[in-house]
This record gives structure tokens, sequence and C-alpha cells, in this order.
């Protein structure tokens, strides 16, 4: 699986300055996508000593170790059905047949090899809620030289606790994936954007109805940022980002017809309302659909 991706690569390079103040990312998309390369390729970055614009150094003691090393600590589910359990995140009084360390206890010594701790727990949609809440109390206190990556192929799935203390980064199937929109990106900026507005709409269909409202401030804010990056009209970028909310439900929930018919309604209210109204009639309609 070709794995090329320009922008999940510079982020990642972003990431690894000490500056971008990020502690903990969450991984998600589907299951073709190749998230895992993504997650084993933060881990060397932030686990190497010395990383670069290409990638961790190769030279230094954790790129040359096993696994990253010891300061690399790489968690998956066990058992049948595959679960997350509290024993692997915090200390329990009676242990079970897991015989790593607990992720709290892990980030509680500072690093020996690397610059940092990290963490790297997969497929996070199968913690169980004692477990995921565990965590939740290393995210809302992270230790200075901890990093911690969760991914999942359920993003809904995973607390929104959670997703909301961790840089959430979708990773799309593969380059053909970004090609869902009827008018494709031009340039590296508009790229950017359509990615930005994909992870809108991604968690906006998996939030509570309480969240129309964020939902609708964010698409504003998406459709203010669009108009002036392109230079068109209000109006104009209104209509863009109906028709690329229309490409992306088309792409992810062809099942969800309601939302499509919300789509055509807001055509229409466009003509009759005031166009930043119809954002919170789409918000309320892409947040409730999760409730069906
Ligand atoms: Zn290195």
């Amino acid at each position: 699986m070709s794995a090329s991706d320009p922008r999940l690569e510079r982020l990642i390079e972003r990431l690894v300055q000490p500056e971008s103040g990020v502690h903990a990312v969450l991984l998600y998309g589907s299951g073709q996508s190749p998230i895992r390369y993504w997650m084993d390729h933060l881990v060397a970055m932030w686990a190497c000593k010395n990383p670069g614009p290409s990638g961790p150094c190769g030279e230094c003691g954790p790129c040359r170790s096993e696994n990253g090393g010891v300061d690399v600590q790489i968690i998956e589910p066990v058992s049948n059905p595959p679960i997350i359990n509290l024993e692997m995140i915090t200390e329990v009084d009676r242990p079970g047949k897991w015989e790593g360390v607990p992720v709290r206890r892990f980030v509680r010594t500072p690093p020996m090899m690397s610059p940092r701790k990290v963490v790297a727990i997969t497929d996070f949609e199968r913690a169980n809620h004692r477990a995921a809440n565990a965590l939740l109390k290393t995210l809302e206190e992270p230790s200075p030289y901890a990093r911690l990556i969760l991914t999942t192929t359920r993003l809904s799935r995973v607390m929104r606790t959670i997703r909301s203390r961790c840089l959430c980064v979708g990773v799309p199937e593969s380059r053909e994936a970004d090609l869902i929109w009827s008018k494709k990106p031009t340039n590296e900026e508009t790229e950017q954007s359509l990615a930005e507005l994909r992870s809108i709409l991604e968690l906006a269909v998996d939030s509570p109805n309480g969240a129309a409202l964020r939902t609708g401030d964010q698409l504003r804010k998406w459709a203010a940022q669009w108009q002036k990056t392109n230079d068109i009209s209000d109006r104009a970028a209104l209509l863009d980002l109906l028709q690329f909310t229309a490409d992306w439900l088309s792409h992810t929930h062809p099942e969800r017809y309601n939302l499509r018919s919300a789509i055509q309604e807001s055509h229409r209210l466009m003509i009759s309302a005031h166009p930043t109204l119809l954002l919170d009639v789409l918000s309320l309609e892409l947040t409730g659909s999760s409730r069906t």
C-alpha cells in the first residue's frame, strides 16, 4: 500500500517541533486507510533524537533499536473479542493475563534513550468505558515528555472527551480518496481547506444534536475562509460548501438519504432565507443523523 501523502508528512514534521504543543494525536480513517503506516511513522519521529524533514535519522539509539527502543510502547487490543481494558491503562488490583506496562505507569518515569516517551494504542474504539476514562486522566495532565497516539477506524465510537483532547488527524485511503470532490482542489491551500472540511463533516455526523451549533460555526468559518482563498462571493462560497458536503456524503454515507435531501432543502432555502441560517439547518441535519 503506498502511503505517500505530503500533507501528513508535513503535519508530522510539525508535530515533532517542540513548539507544536501537541501531546496526543488520534489517527482515524477507514479500514483501507494506511493508518498503521502513519502511526509507525509518528512513533519513529517522536522517538528519534534527530528527526528531519525526510523522516527519522535512522542512526540514533532509538532508530536502531527494535520497535523504537525502551521509550516506545505499542498497545493493541487483546482477547476475543479484542478489547483495550483497564489494566492496559492503569494499575489494577487484580491484573489479568496482560503482561505489558500500563500506560499511566509507563509515562510516569522520564525517557532513557529518546527525547520522549511514546505510547501508541491501536483500534481505540475497542477500549471499554473504564479504560477510556482512565486514559482521559493522562490526557488531562500530560507529562511534558509523554506523547500519545491513538488510532481508530470508528471515530464515532471513541469518547468525545478523548477526541476533544487529541489532535484528530484523518488518514485518507489513498490519494484517490481525495478525488471525491466534484470541483478539484487547485493548489495546496484549497487541498488543505477540503481536508479540513472533511474533518468537520466527519465529526459532525458522529456528534449528538447538541453539537449542531458548534458545527454551524465551524461551517460558517470554513465558508468565510473559502470565500477569501478563492476570491469569490459569499453566495458562491456557500454553494461550493453545499456541493462539497453533497460530494462527501455520496462518497462516505450513500445510505443517508435524509442528509442529501437536507442539502437539496438548503439549496432551496438559499434563495429565500438568510444564507447563514441554512448552515444551522444543515448542521442540525448532519449531527442529528447519528441518532437514526
Ligand atoms: Zn533517529
